[in-house]
Order: C-alpha cells, then structure tokens, then sequence
C-alpha cells in the first residue's frame, strides 16, 4: 500500500534543505536590484518569507535585453488596425514614454524569446514566477496599453509576461501587489511547492492525485476533470498547468484552510515564519 504524501504547511514552509526548495523566478527589481527605469528597486513586505521559502531567481528583461539604468520609460502602443482587449495584442510595440520615436520592441522581444527557451529546459524546473506589475515588460495582466494618442486603451502582460503565458503554462504567477494580500505570500509557497512536486517528479503522479484529494473541495467540475485526465495521461506538465490556472480562483484564506494553515495575521507571532 502507498503511503499519502500529507502536505503539512509547517514541513512546507521549513524546508529542511535548499534543494527542496521550488525554484521562482521573479522580477529583479522586487528583490532588491536597483534595476527599473528610475535607477531604483521596489521593495515587497514579505520578501524575506519568500526568499526564505523558496529559491529565489531575478530577472530582469530590460537589463537583460541591453537596456541601461536609468532609461527613458517605454509604454506598450497598440496598432491602430488592433482592437483592445485584455490580453496582449500581438502587435503592440514597445515605444519611449516621453519619445515615441524609442521602439524597444525587437530587443525586448528577442530578449523574451531565448530567456523562455532557456527556462524550458531548466532542471528543476521553476514553479512560479513573481512579477511587478503594471511594468512593460513584467506586468501580468495588469500592463496599461496605449493607442497611438497616448490614451489608455486596455490592459495586458508585459512583453516577457506574454510569452512566458504561452510557454510556460504551468507557472503559479503572481505580482508584487497581490502578494501583499493577507495569507498570499503562504498561499503562494503552498501552490510553488505543490507544482514543484508535480513537475519535477518528486512523487508519483497518482500518488499526487490522491493526496491532493481534497483540492476538490476548492475546484469546478470542469478543473477538476482536466486534473483527473492528466493523471490518467500522466500528463504532469498538464496537471501543473491545471493547478495554476485553478489557484487563480478562491481567496488565499480558501486556499491556506485547505492545507490547514490560517491566515498570517490570525496568527500569534510565536508562530509566524521567516
Ligand atoms: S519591472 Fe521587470 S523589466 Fe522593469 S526593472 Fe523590474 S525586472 Fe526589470
């Protein structure tokens, strides 16, 4: 008989070693770089949490693409001919602030695309990806998009954010604002290392399944039978995909009461963590 893996929030948020730890990407300027486009950094109360959780890994596409520090500030414009809507248009270009003559799309673009190549192959792969918003290049969902006037015309990702959506699916995302939220930064490390588990094949799939038996109590019919065919399948990337895109529904109390765990603020601070 198979032993049930329990995922026992203490053991979760006290690693015994490093290695255990998920590897999460996240935005250099949220952990501590002085990278952004103002020469400065932004800091993220429950950084040390996070940093004492999980491994940490900074990225930052404007840097890394070539862009200096400080620089003129870029803003996504829509093509005319293209709609807004909230996902990013494939079109947009990304043009200076106060010069739209600055087009740092090709470099940003490029940028994105071998950074997303390199992440694929990454072993262990990473669970999640933590991001600033509203920023060009790392917003998720939350980067102001422009037409040609200068108006705002909608929302969408960052230029990185994008193409990390498309291919790498299975990321659990979220961004500097969100985090802040009561109970997400725990939520968010509970989440990083169930996907962990799944994708870099700590324990057997179905062995998986059945000890997240009750993440059922928090998914649709619909989520919950794309889970289950991934385990049929053995489908692990699947299967991550499908828990990520669950996570993004229920608050972070739902979900931290699902692994036992309350809400950091309902805690006395003998208990808090980091
Ligand atoms: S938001 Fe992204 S691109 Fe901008 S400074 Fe931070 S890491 Fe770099």
């Amino acid at each position: 008989m198979t032993a049930l893996i329990t995922f026992d929030p203490d053991r979760f948020l006290r690693p015994d070693n490093a290695s255990a730890r998920p590897a999460v990407l996240s935005s250099s300027c949220l952990n501590g770089e002085p990278v952004r486009y103002d020469g400065r950094a932004r800091t993220v109360t429950t950084h040390s949490l996070l940093a004492a959780n999980l491994t940490l890994q900074p990225l930052c596409p404007e840097t890394g693409a070539g862009l200096p520090v400080p620089r003129p500030p870029v803003q996504l414009v829509v093509a005319p001919s293209e709609p807004a809507r909230s996902a990013t248009p494939t079109s947009l270009r990304a043009r200076g602030r106060d010069d739209p003559g600055l087009d740092v799309t090709d470099a940003l673009s490029r940028y994105a695309s071998a950074s997303v190549t390199t992440l694929r192959k990454q072993r262990p792969r990473p669970a999640g990806y933590l991001w600033k918003s509203r920023s060009p290049s790392c917003g998720w969902g939350t980067t102001p998009l422009f037409d040609n006037s200068g108006t705002q015309v909608g929302t969408g990702d960052g230029i990185q954010a994008a193409r990390v959506r498309a291919e790498l699916p299975w990321l659990i995302c979220r961004d500097e604002v969100g985090i802040e939220e009561q109970g997400a930064a725990e939520q968010f490390i509970l989440l990083c290392r169930l996907v962990h588990d799944v994708i870099n094949e700590t324990v057997p799939l179905a062995q998986l399944r059945t000890a997240h038996q009750p993440l059922v109590t928090l998914l649709d019919d619909a989520a919950l039978a794309t889970l289950l065919n991934c385990v049929a399948r053995n489908d692990r990337l699947g299967y991550a995909a499908a828990l990520s895109t669950a996570s993004a529904s229920g608050s972070p109390a739902q979900w931290l009461a699902l692994f036992g765990r309350r809400p950091a603020a309902a805690r006395p601070d003998s208990e808090r963590v980091g």
